[in-house]
């Protein structure tokens, strides 16, 4: 719990920082006029800040750096988006399952944690564009006898609660024989299979694929670019703050435009 709310802080800090980057360097590049202000008005906007839910450790789009600061992907496009459009929020690390619950019951207005838009999560929450394509992976200890589906047929993996990735794992475990074990955090999947409790565990591709650039000692021993392709998406409660997703969707789009998400994108994937 007391990590909790110094993530809580790290998250209302940014939040902070980025208010001030606006006034700091509103008149760089091409950010509108009307941003700054942050208050109910200009973009519609009914929060001040809104609550804006995330994971803990999704690297590289929310993860914690070595400076301890709250950092990645998702963290850096929310707050170009809302410096671009002028919104206040506070970003909290809730966790991949406990942000779904979070929006769902109304304590947070919406979402950006390495979301996949699927169509069943379409029946709760309005996704906006899509920003990021993803599909899923297993990956398994670097150097084991572990090399693919069926060499880990009748074992323990570990999966992701609520997470798609976790649902491919589901729709294997019959023809594999797989005993699922469910974690809330990325890193206790891996802790799981690194300690040999699991012989591998699912997870979404560029998560891992950035994990094993970082010298987490996996290798990929399958993946699902199929039925499992599901690009990314901010996510909010259905029918819910509107005017969040619009904002979400015309910063994109402009940070698309100026080169700004590739510079964010480049950042946290390029070494
Ligand atoms: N992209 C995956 C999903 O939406 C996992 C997200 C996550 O673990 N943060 O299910």
């Amino acid at each position: 719990m007391s990590t909790l709310s110094r993530r809580q802080f790290i998250g209302a800090a940014s939040g902070a920082a980025a208010a001030l980057g606006l006034a700091a360097c509103g008149g760089s590049g091409s950010s509108s006029s009307s941003a700054g202000s942050g208050s109910a008005g200009d973009g519609g906007f009914t929060k001040d800040p809104y609550t804006i839910a995330t994971d803990t450790v999704f690297a590289p789009f929310e993860y914690t750096d070595d400076d301890g600061n709250f950092v990645g992907i998702d963290v850096d496009l929310l707050a170009a988006i809302a410096e671009e459009e002028g919104f206040n929020y506070d970003l909290q690390s809730l966790g991949f399952d406990a942000a779904l619950s979070a929006v769902q019951s109304g304590q947070a207005d919406g979402m950006i944690a390495g979301m996949s838009i699927t169509d069943e999560r379409k029946e709760i929450f309005d996704f906006s564009d899509p920003y990021y394509d993803s599909y899923v992976c297993a990956a398994a200890v670097d150097g084991s006898e572990y090399t693919d589906l069926d060499s880990i047929k009748g074992h323990k993996v570990a999966v992701k609660t609520g997470t798609q990735s976790a649902a491919w794992a589901e729709s294997l475990k019959d023809e594999y024989e797989l005993e699922l074990t469910y974690f809330d955090e990325s890193s206790l999947m891996y802790q799981d299979t690194t300690t040999g409790n699991s012989v591998a565990c699912f997870e979404d591709y560029p998560i891992m694929a950035y994990g094993i650039t970082q010298g987490n000692g996996f290798k990929i021993i399958a993946t699902e670019e199929e039925e499992f392709a599901t690009p990314y998406g901010f996510a909010v409660l259905k029918g819910q703050v509107p005017e969040l997703l619009s904002a979400f969707n015309a910063g994109l789009k402009s940070l698309k435009d100026s080169g700004k998400y590739d510079e964010i994108v480049k950042k946290y994937t390029e070494a």
